[in-house]
């Protein structure tokens, strides 16, 4: 989005008034709305009713994060990160296909919806992994969980264009990993699987959220005769680092779920930082159990199946875990979820 300083600029350097009555017909234009628009609308308004198009221009240099449900006329540069396989389906007696593409640039990650016909014209383009592609006058709808997907239309057209060197963000690498690992539900996990399962973060157990760990290497710290002691480097201080476990539920079943360090903290929303900073003034670790949002949570989750010693349960040790309930579903499942909090332990 263009800051009111960079709007008046573009409007003035379009028009014939200098910033000063651009900002001048801002100002009565948002009086004129009686303070409903903000200056950037009124702005956008003002470049309107003098004829230009700023909007357009604007959606040119489109970034995949400025993409949002029901946008028509999208150009974007992306690269391409995933191609799935096709997968086809009956409705209403009649076949048909679909296949996404993960694509992204360097502010995040988004899927084009090939259905039918399109598959094919994707097809004739040639386009692969690791393409550099442009798209032109794309539409976005939103998906079932709220988020934006390009869709090709009637006017869209994607094409392959000179390899450029565009930085996918951190997360497409674990996009790929989920993508890459075989999806399970979780009535039909083994000791020894290595999955995908997407569910529900249903329970938490509150427990003592964080391990110690060497403030120098990372490792196992371990106390001794009332000392810490790092024995992989000797060292003495230790820091912390996070540990969550709970109940992920798919509707196919139930599993216990253990997380570490970064994927921790990404689902409790907390960083093992702010827990040690509260048990350093002496607070109750276990309050983080209160203010987090994390039971409800709709997550990806790549990791194995190892089988409890002790309890002889299974249980989903997690590699990566990605958030999947973005938009307005969240709320919603949180909603549902409260009964289920209570029965916390
Ligand atoms: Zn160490």
């Amino acid at each position: 989005m263009l800051s009111l300083q960079e709007l008046v600029g573009e409007i003035s350097k379009k028009s014939d008034y200098n910033e000063d009555e651009i900002r001048k017909m801002i100002e009565e234009k948002q009086d004129e709305l009686s303070g409903l628009v903000s200056e950037e609308g009124a702005a956008y308004i003002v470049a309107r009713e003098l004829g230009l198009t700023l909007l357009e221009e604007q959606v040119r240099n489109l970034k995949v994060k400025d993409v949002l449900p029901g946008m028509f006329s999208v150009d974007l540069k992306c690269k391409i990160a995933k191609i799935t396989d096709i997968r086809t389906f009956e409705k209403n007696g009649t076949q048909g296909a679909v296949q996404n593409i993960l694509m992204g640039d360097e502010t995040g990650i988004i899927r084009l919806s090939l259905w039918n016909d399109e598959i094919e014209e994707f097809q004739k383009t040639g386009i692969k992994e690791g393409d550099t592609v442009k798209l032109m006058k794309i539409l976005s709808k939103e998906d079932n969980l709220g988020n934006p997907e390009l869709r090709l239309g009637k006017k869209g057209n994607i094409e392959k264009t000179k390899k450029e060197d565009i930085m996918l963000p951190a997360s497409a690498s674990s996009i790929s990993i989920s993508l890459a690992t075989k999806e399970k539900t979780i009535d039909n996990l083994k000791p020894g699987d290595r999955a995908n399962i997407k569910g529900t973060l249903i329970q938490l157990f509150k427990r003592k959220p964080y391990y110690e760990i060497c403030e120098k290497c990372g490792g196992r710290i371990e106390k001794m005769n009332d000392k810490w002691l790092c024995k992989n480097c000797g060292e003495t201080n230790l820091k912390f680092a996070m540990l969550l476990s709970g109940i992920v539920d798919d509707g196919y079943g139930n599993i216990r779920t253990v997380m570490f360090r970064e994927n921790a903290e990404k689902v409790l929303g907390k960083n093992a930082d702010y827990i040690q900073k509260i048990v350093e003034k002496g607070k109750d670790p276990l309050e983080v159990y209160e203010s987090t949002n994390a039971v409800g949570k709709r997550l990806s989750l790549v990791g194995s199946v190892k089988e409890n010693d002790f309890t002889g349960n299974i249980e989903f040790v997690v590699n990566d875990v990605n958030d999947l309930n973005l938009g307005k579903e969240s709320q919603d499942l949180l909603d549902s979820m409260e009964g289920v909090k209570k029965l916390d332990s």
